[in-house]
């Protein structure tokens, strides 16, 4: 930096944003290396209903695996990529990953759900985004019916107007959509009505909160709000079996979180299919025995 440097608060806060600079643009060029190597997987999450204990779906998370700085969180390199952009061929690699698995489990018989893949700001307001999403569902010979796409308020509030046009035009494709971290943004109710969403997604501040009586009415009252208006509930980051009690109180009925399970590799998420069908046919098993 040229500027003068006088005292030391000043150099500090200098270096500072040096340091922050240098990170930054360390992780930029490990994303663009990383894109080329094919380090970004898909991990998943199961979503489960609480009353009958069975998977509901699940939501693709994506990993940085770099082979010298070992797996990097996505919030530390998601925002950067926004920021250069990166998140659109990042999110590409995703959403082709979770179709070509969603694809496979559907033909080995072990799912016939929804994947839920977060979608950025940045891609959502690429203008030919419905046409790329067209190209990867068609190259994966997946129907659209097996997609949701998890976008946040930020993503919808900035042009509610533009927003609800292009979620229409997701929406007529039979995808379904998700207001992810819900409560955390600025969306007002009134938008929220004129939305075509399938899903609210209760941020993890709520479910914590749990734990006071205002926390547990704030729930309610989000659950309320999601009923009137015809929308699924699912509750994120949930970890405790109380909470699981709380919930079934609040007619929350579907839940995602490290109580259930943490978000698994593909060949981890396989396994976890299986165990769940093994466990939801137990006549067909006990009726083999006695043959
Ligand atoms: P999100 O979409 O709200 O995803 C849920 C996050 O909560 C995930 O973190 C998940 O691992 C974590 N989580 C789930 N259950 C629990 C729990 O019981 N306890 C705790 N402490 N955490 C739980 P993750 O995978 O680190 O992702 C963080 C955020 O990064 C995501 O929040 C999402 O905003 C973003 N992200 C992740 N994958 C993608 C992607 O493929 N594309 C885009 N655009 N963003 C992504
Ligand atoms: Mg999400
Ligand atoms: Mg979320
Ligand atoms: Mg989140």
């Amino acid at each position: 930096y040229h500027a003068k440097k006088k005292g030391n608060s000043y150099l500090f806060f200098n270096d500072t944003m040096n340091r922050q600079a240098v990170k930054r643009l360390q992780i930029e060029n490990l994303m663009r290396f990383g894109l080329k190597e094919n380090h970004f997987e898909v991990y998943y999450q199961p979503k489960m209903n609480i009353r009958t204990g069975k998977l509901t779906g699940m939501e693709a998370l994506v990993r940085f695996i770099t082979p010298k700085k070992g797996i990097i969180s996505p919030g530390v390199f998601i925002p950067i990529a926004e920021e250069t952009g990166q998140i659109i061929e990042i999110g590409e690699v995703v959403l082709n990953k979770a179709c070509r698995d969603v694809k496979q489990w559907l033909d080995d018989g072990l799912f016939s759900g929804r994947v839920a893949v977060n979608l950025s700001a940045k891609q959502f307001s690429l203008p030919d985004l419905t046409t790329r999403i067209d190209v990867i569902l068609q190259k994966n010979e997946l129907p659209s019916y097996f997609l949701e796409l998890e976008i946040t308020e930020g993503t919808v509030m900035d042009d509610p107007q533009e927003a609800i046009a292009i979620m229409r035009s997701l929406s007529a494709r039979g995808i379904h959509l998700a207001m992810d971290d819900f409560g955390t943004g600025y969306s007002s109710l009134a938008y929220l009505k004129q939305f075509p969403l399938n899903t609210l997604k209760v941020d993890k501040a709520f479910i914590d909160d749990m734990k006071t009586e205002r926390g547990r009415n704030m729930v309610d009252s989000i659950v309320t709000i999601a009923q009137n208006l015809d929308l699924h509930v699912v509750a994120e980051g949930v970890e405790q079996a109380n909470q699981i009690e709380i919930l079934k109180k609040l007619n929350c009925e579907t839940v995602q979180g490290y109580y259930y399970s943490k978000p698994l590799s593909k060949d981890e998420f396989t396994a976890f299919l299986k165990q769940q069908q093994s466990k939801s046919a137990p006549s067909l098993i006990s009726a083999n025995k006695h043959l």
